[in-house]
């Protein structure tokens, strides 16, 4: 028979298609129900000022663990509860369980909430955002949203208009990723954001790519003609806090300072601990 001819691949790739095909078809249906069968958990990854070496909050991200597969990662499911529009109430839970949560630390500390594409499609996710606020109590300059570019591109003077209103209650938007997406500087220009996060990506390549270091360069000299802080992510390593430091950065958020973890219980007495970091 003819090697490589098409009839060969189909049948060669097909039952493997169709399994990836299940078994996505099967993880979307799971979705489904993970809300309700308490299988969704928030984790909280620490952010620190890097002027003052202090604590300024926590990033949620979000679990999912599943009864059969384990731990299944959100840059997996995430978009599947996209798809089914399950992210609409995967995500009111995250924002509520997450202001809940701040609520309980000391006033000082932020937490940071990442929104899909989808929920920024919504006229209701603003009612949703203040709804929230109010329920918990939590000070909405205390709330941070993390969106990314690719989130906006897709509508975006309406998403833009969204965001505007949610600034109006008074919590704050930050752009995540930035760099890896299509249009990061118009998406600059056109949208007051309050914080810009450098990709993990460029902090990961930096000690062995000069490019990575040039880009980390010109995004804080960015941030720093705009006014706007910036927050790199995926600090591992000294090295990579050194040139961070040496360059001006505002903040920083990787596993050097501490890895997504269950929520932390700080009290007043973990006060002056947690100052004494880093
Ligand atoms: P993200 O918002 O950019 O979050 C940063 C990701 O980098 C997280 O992955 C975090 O665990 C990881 N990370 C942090 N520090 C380091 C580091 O030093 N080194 C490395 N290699 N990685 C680091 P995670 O938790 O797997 O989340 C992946 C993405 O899933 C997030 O990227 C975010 O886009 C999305 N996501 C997570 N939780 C939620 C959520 O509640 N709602 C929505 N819509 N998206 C979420
Ligand atoms: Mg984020
Ligand atoms: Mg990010
Ligand atoms: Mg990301």
């Amino acid at each position: 028979r003819a090697k490589g001819s098409l009839g060969e691949r189909i049948a060669f790739y097909e039952p493997e298609m169709d399994e990836t095909a299940r078994a996505r078809r099967q993880l979307s249906n799971d979705l489904r129900h993970a809300l309700a069968r308490d299988e969704l958990n928030l984790l909280y990854q620490p952010q620190y000022d890097l002027r003052t070496g202090e604590l300024s909050g926590y990033e949620a991200l979000l679990r999912w663990h599943h009864p059969k597969r384990g731990t299944v990662a959100p840059d997996y499911f995430i978009p599947l509860a996209e798809e089914t529009g399950e992210i609409l109430a995967i995500g009111e839970w995250v924002l509520r369980q997450a202001c809940l949560e701040a609520r309980t630390w000391p006033d000082d500390l932020k937490i940071a909430v990442n929104l899909s594409a989808v929920q920024l499609m919504q006229t209701e996710l603003v009612e949703m955002v203040k709804g929230i606020l109010i329920e918990t109590g939590l000070s909405p300059t205390r709330l941070e949203l993390e969106i990314t570019e690719t989130a906006i591109i897709s509508d975006k003077l309406r998403a833009l208009h969204l965001l505007r209103q949610i600034k109006a209650l008074g919590v704050s938007i930050a752009m995540d990723d930035f760099g890896t997406g299509y249009s990061s500087l118009d998406t600059l220009h056109s949208f007051p954001f309050d914080k810009i996060k450098i990709d993990k990506s460029f902090l990961l390549k930096s000690q062995q790519s000069p490019e990575a270091r040039a880009i980390i360069k010109a995004v804080l000299a960015l941030g720093q003609s705009l006014n706007v802080p910036v927050l790199a992510e995926g600090v591992e390593t000294e090295f990579q806090l050194g040139l961070l430091q040496e360059q001006g950065c505002d903040q920083a958020q990787g596993y050097y300072f501490g890895r997504p973890a269950q929520a932390p219980s700080i009290s007043a007495e973990d006060e002056e601990a947690r100052r004494a970091q880093p």
